[in-house]
C-alpha cells in the first residue's frame, strides 16, 4: 500500500467509460482524482455541467465541481492517467503522456498489439507487467503505457485461462451479445437497436480473435509468445444496458466433463502478485448452476462488477465443451480493469 494517496487524472472523463472511472475512484484507498479531461466541448465547464451522467449511482461529490481541463500533459499534475479516449486520439496522446513521465493505463485499442506494451488482466497475466521495463528502455520514457483488453475479450480470456491451465485449450468458437454501453455515449441509435440485434461491431471480431492469444501467451525473455489457440468469433450488439454475454465452445487438449470444468473454473486463483490488490475480483470466477444463468441484468454486478460469471457448462457435440460467460463491460472490461492494472504497477514498484 502506498504511504500517501497517488494523484491520478481521467482522460475522456465525460464518456461511458470515463464516468465509470469517476465512480470507481470515489474513496479509492490508493488514488485521488486531481484532474478530469475531455474535449473542447467540455473544457472550462464544471464536470456536472459538461457530463450527461448515465450511471445509476449518483455522480460522486468530489467530481461535481471539478473544472474539465484539456487532455494535455502540461495541464495535468498527476502520476497516473487513466485513458478513456477514442482510439485515434489515444494513439496520438498516450505516448506524449508516457514521455512526460505519466503512467498511462489505457482502455483504448491503439497500443494493445505493441510488443513492448503489456495487455493486462492481472488475474490472468500479471507477470506481463514486466514488459514496462523494456518499453521504458526502448522508448526512453520515464512514464509508460499499459493497456486492458477489449471488453468482450475480458471475461472470455479469464474463463479460458482457467480451462487452459487445467486441460489445455486448442480451439475456441464464440458468439458475443454485447451491451449498448460498450458503444460509448450516445452510442447506437434507439431506432437501430430497439426490437433488434445488430450482427456487426466494427473491428471487434479481429480484436477478440487476437487479444486473448497475447494475454494467454507466455512471457519469454522480453517478449510475449502468442498462445497457439485458434479462434473464430462472431460479435453482436443487443439491447442490454451493461454486461457482455459470450456463448463459447472450446476444444480441449485433455478430455474434461462439465463437472471437472466447473471445478477448475471455481478453483482458479489470481497470481499472487495481483491477488490482494484493492480491485482484485473476489471471486475471480463465479460458476452458476441454474439452467438459465448467467444473465446480464441479474449477474453483471457479481464481485462489484469485477467477477467473471460462467454458466451452462455442458458437452459440445462438435468440440469438447460449451458454456456462457458474462462480464461487466464498463467495470471489469474497462474502468475497473484499468484501475486494477494501475494497482499492479504500484505494487510492483513500477510507478
Ligand atoms: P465515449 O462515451 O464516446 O467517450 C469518449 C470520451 O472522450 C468523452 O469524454 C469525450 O469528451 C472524450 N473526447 C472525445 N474527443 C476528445 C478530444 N479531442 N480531446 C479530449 N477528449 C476527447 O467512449 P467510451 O465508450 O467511454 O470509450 C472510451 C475508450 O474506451 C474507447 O477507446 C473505447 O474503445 C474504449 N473501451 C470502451 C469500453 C466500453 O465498454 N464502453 C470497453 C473497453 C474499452 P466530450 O464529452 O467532451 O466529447
Amino acid at each position: 500500500m502506498p504511504s500517501s494517496q497517488i494523484p491520478v487524472a481521467v482522460l475522456g472523463a465525460t464518456g461511458s467509460v470515463g464516468q465509470r472511472f469517476i465512480s470507481l475512484l470515489d474513496h479509492h484507498p490508493w488514488f485521488k482524482v486531481v484532474a478530469l479531461a475531455a474535449s473542447d466541448r467540455s473544457i472550462g465547464q464544471s464536470y456536472v455541467q459538461a457530463c450527461r451522467w448515465i450511471l445509476n449511482d449518483p455522480m460522486p461529490e468530489y467530481a461535481c465541481n471539478m473544472s474539465v481541463v484539456p487532455a494535455a500533459p502540461e495541464t495535468i499534475n498527476a502520476k497516473i492517467v487513466f485513458s478513456a479516449l477514442p482510439a485515434d486520439l489515444a494513439k496520438e496522446l498516450e505516448p506524449k503522456f508516457a514521455q512526460a513521465g505519466f503512467a498511462v493505463c489505457s482502455n483504448a485499442s491503439s497500443y494493445r498489439r505493441a510488443e513492448d506494451v503489456p495487455l493486462l488482466l492481472p488475474e490472468v497475466n500479471a507477470d506481463h507487467i514486466q514488459l514496462v521495463k523494456q518499453q521504458r528502455e526502448r522508448r526512453g520514457w520515464s512514464g509508460c503505457i499499459t493497456t486492458n483488453p477489449n471488453c468482450t475479450s475480458t471475461g472470455l480470456t479469464v474463463a479460458l485461462k482457467a480451462l487452459d491451465d487445467s486441460f489445455g485449450v486448442k480451439k475456441v468458437f464464440a458468439v458475443s451479445l454485447q451491451a449498448l454501453s460498450g458503444a460509448g455515449y450516445p452510442g447506437v441509435s434507439a431506432l437501430d437497436i430497439n426490437d433488434n440485434v445488430i450482427p456487426n461491431i466494427r473491428g471487434e471480431e479481429d480484436k477478440v480473435e487476437w487479444e486473448p492469444r497475447k494475454m494467454l501467451g507466455k512471457l519469454v525473455g522480453d517478449k510475449v509468445e502468442l498462445a497457439n489457440i485458434g479462434f473464430s468469433v462472431h460479435t453482436n450488439r443487443v439491447a442490454v444496458t451493461d454486461g457482455h454475454t459470450v456463448c463459447v465452445s472450446v476444444e480441449l487438449s485433455q478430455p474434461a466433463d462439465p463437472e471437472a470444468a466447473a471445478r477448475a473454473l471455481c478453483a482458479y486463483l489470481t497470481p499472487a502478485a495481483a491477488r490482494e490488490l484493492p480491485s482484485a475480483p473476489r471471486p475471480v470466477i463465479e460458476v452458476r448452476n441454474e439452467a438459465d444463468r448467467p444473465q446480464p441484468r441479474l449477474d453483471r454486478l457479481a464481485g462489484k462488477g469485477m467477477t467473471t460469471v460462467v454458466g451452462r457448462i455442458r458437452r459440445d457435440p462438435l468440440l469438447s465443451l460449451k458454456f456462457v460467460v458474462l462480464s461487466h463491460n464498463t467495470i471489469r472490461g474497462a474502468a475497473g480493469g484499468s484501475i486494477y492494472n494501475a494497482e499492479l504497477l504500484v505494487n510492483e514498484g513500477l510507478l
